[in-house]
């Protein structure tokens, strides 16, 4: 970016599982990049399940000269295999990582021992120093498996101490939810900056389904909405749009540093609503 009081702007992928779903997500890639984002990210599948497909696609788009993080968790994976696995991500030139426990895998029994994000947060640091710009996951609506609040501020204040740079957020529908977030936040000491994760509006019956699983709140107005347009796919698209812009809007004008799009490997929805800010692009 030229424009150093730009917001930071970043895009999410998921790894695709099929050659025409890798096709497709290079190409939704090159698209994005003319929106000028700081970099990109490709999550990491539950217990490690998509560990090659997330190192497949990171290394093609830093090979393209992309900014890339791939984001990582212990899985059921050793050290050693998550040392070599950050090893390989280094000589390729990455230097960033969303470093994060993760979630068990599904039909995974009762021994499965997860990681926590502030333990591989100094894993990283212990065997490669500075060398990672280090994201960690921050959740406004606060984790679905936390005791409470504080403790879920807490464990994400220990991330920070471990060593992460900045977080980013679950997405949320209800700004006020992030603001009181940042207060608290900040009275907890936390100082690193903490970006807003963005969820465009793009099939309602998956967005009841994600919200449901990762503790995200759909405000009853907005879901009373949804529900009345039915299979009127258009007017969702329409209505998503305008109400994620106007989230954005009021995220940006009262302070959030940037904003991190789950695209869902999809190119309009994200892009539609940055250029509705206005960010980055020509008109800006
Ligand atoms: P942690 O920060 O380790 O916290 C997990 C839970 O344990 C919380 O309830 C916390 O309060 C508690 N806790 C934390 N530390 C301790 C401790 N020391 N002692 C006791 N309790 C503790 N999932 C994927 O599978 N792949 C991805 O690529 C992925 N990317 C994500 C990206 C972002 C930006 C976000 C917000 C989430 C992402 N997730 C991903 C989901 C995430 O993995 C789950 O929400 C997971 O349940 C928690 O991961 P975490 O890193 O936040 O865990």
């Amino acid at each position: 970016m030229t424009d150093t009081h730009q917001p930071r702007l970043s895009f999410e992928f998921f790894p695709p599982k099929t050659e025409q779903g890798r096709e497709k997500l290079l190409k939704v890639r090159q698209q994005l990049s003319d929106l000028e984002p700081d970099f990109f990210s490709v999550t990491y599948g539950a217990g490690g399940s998509t560990r090659d497909n997330t190192k497949d696609i990171v290394t093609h788009f830093k090979s393209e000269g992309v900014s890339v993080a791939p984001h990582l968790s212990f899985g059921g994976d050793d050290e050693t295999i998550i040392k070599g696995l950050i090893q390989e991500y280094r000589d390729a030139g990455i230097d960033r990582i969303v470093a994060l426990r993760g979630d068990m895998p599904s039909g995974v029994g009762g021994g499965y021992q997860m990681v926590y994000a502030n333990e591989l947060v100094a894993f990283i640091r212990q065997h490669f120093g500075n060398h990672f710009h280090l994201e960690v996951a921050a959740y406004p609506e606060i984790h679905p498996q936390a005791k409470n609040y504080d403790d879920d501020i807490r464990f994400l204040k220990g991330k920070f101490d471990a060593g992460a740079d900045s977080g980013i957020t679950q997405y949320f529908y209800n700004p006020d939810a992030y603001f009181y977030f940042m207060e608290q936040c900040q009275a907890a000491g936390i100082t690193q900056p903490i970006y807003p994760g963005i969820m465009p509006i793009i099939n309602f019956t998956n967005l009841t389904r994600f919200s449901d699983a990762c503790g995200a709140e759909i405000p009853r107005w907005m879901r009373k909405r949804l529900e009345a347009y039915g299979d009127d796919s258009e007017s969702i698209r329409a209505f998503g749009e305008a109400l994620v812009t106007e989230l954005c809007e009021t995220l940006l004008d009262n302070g959030a540093p940037g904003l991190h799009f789950y695209t869902m490997n999809q190119y309009e929805p994200s892009a539609r609503i940055v250029e509705n800010l206005g960010l980055n692009t020509s008109s800006s």
